[in-house]
């Protein structure tokens, strides 16, 4: 690539108009040392090619004319420099109309720095051939997904269970091996693998994504393919504000299960319930608690223990085991209590076991041999 001056989005006219005097001269010299260069002996690489660049900000004039002064060095081809730097993709992708029918047609046209998708297909659509973009890898690893429904953020919540791979018409090894919830749990417990599996898929789509673009130019489908792509896409609506963030949402689309996008979504599975709600739950909980079991259960404890502190010596009492016999003594926490038809065994038992007074109406054969816990 020749030397060139990027220069930032908005820039004056006068200065960018200076700028591009000066990139073209730079070219000049560029161009001048390459020739010399490659007409030395031991020149390492004499077939190695100079790239054009053509600047001039969102200002037609300034590109158009450029773009003509710089095709007259008849170089092996010619990049556009200078956007996606903070221009909309409206401004973009009019330069781009306006600029690419004055560079060759039978040379490469390169784009640089860009871009989404969406950039990619109206780029082509335009006339450029090829493209360099850090966001398929830097989306990756931050957890922003690029799928054939759309882009979605793979940290959000709803994502926990899902079983499905990232993009199920994707085949790369991040889509065939793992599922979603695999790799959002790879991100949550900051294992590298999960930033390799989002940027090998990102790599992966938009190396399938060029691959078809050249079947569909070459099928003489391309308007349709894009018409297509774009309509996929654009499904996914910023549809509702939850909470002051943007909530995005995805129409099923062409069988697809849809996913949702951006690192801003408000997950609807997040924040169902206010901390208010939540605290008025919890509170009408301990109440309910509190009447329906504690209260009770407190009741029959008092109830159970006055009835132990009456027992006195020839009261004939039940056992937690089920036996009875009579009391024929009181120590400090525990009866004599004597069992069986002749009532000549006698046993302690806590008093905590015992637990009713009662008069036997069974046979007192039943009870011999009896003991208690
Ligand atoms: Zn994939």
């Amino acid at each position: 690539m020749a030397f060139d001056e990027c220069i930032p989005y908005p820039s004056d006219k006068s200065y960018v108009a200076d700028s591009v005097a000066r990139t073209t001269r730079w070219l000049h010299r560029c161009a001048d040392k390459l020739t010399e260069l490659n007409k030395q002996e031991d020149a390492v690489n004499c077939n190695q090619m100079l790239f054009g660049i053509n600047q001039g900000g969102v200002f037609e004039d300034l590109r158009i004319e450029h773009a003509k002064e710089i095709t007259q060095l008849d170089l092996p081809g010619y990049a556009i420099g200078g956007l996606a730097v903070g221009e909309s993709h409206e401004q973009m992708y009019s330069i781009l109309d306006a600029v690419v029918p004055y560079l060759p047609e039978d040379k490469p046209v390169y784009l640089m720095g860009v871009g989404t998708p969406e950039n990619i297909l109206e780029a082509v659509d335009s006339g450029v051939d090829f493209f360099d973009c850090v966001l398929p890898a830097r989306n990756g690893r931050h957890g922003s997904v690029y799928t054939s429904a759309g882009k979605l953020h793979i940290l959000n919540a709803k994502y926990e269970q899902d079983d499905c791979p990232l993009d199920d018409k994707c085949g790369c090894p991040a889509c065939v091996n793992y599922s979603r919830a695999y790799i959002r749990h790879l991100f949550k417990a900051k294992e590298m693998l999960a930033l390799r599996l989002c940027v090998m898929h990102n790599l992966f789509f938009y190396n399938s994504m060029m691959e078809e673009i050249r079947i569909a130019i070459e099928g003489g489908y391309f308007q349709k393919y894009k018409k297509e792509k774009l309509y996929c896409w654009q499904n996914v609506n910023k549809a509702t504000i939850v909470g002051g963030q943007v909530a995005e949402t995805v129409t099923e689309t062409a069988g697809t299960a849809a996913s949702a996008a951006s690192g801003t979504v408000a997950d609807p599975s997040v924040g169902a319930m206010n901390p208010i709600m939540l605290i008025l739950f919890y509170g009408l909980l301990l109440v309910a608690l509190y009447f329906f079991m504690f209260r009770p259960q407190r009741k029959r404890d008092k109830q159970m223990k006055e009835m132990q502190e009456s027992i006195r010596s020839g009261d004939n009492v039940v056992t937690s085991s089920g036996f009875y016999g009579k009391v024929v003594d009181i120590g400090e926490d525990c009866f004599v209590v004597e069992f069986g038809t002749n009532r000549g065994i006698r046993v302690p038992v806590r008093k905590a076991d015992v637990v009713g007074i009662k008069t036997p109406n069974v046979n007192p054969s039943l009870t011999s041999g009896g003991t208690s816990s």
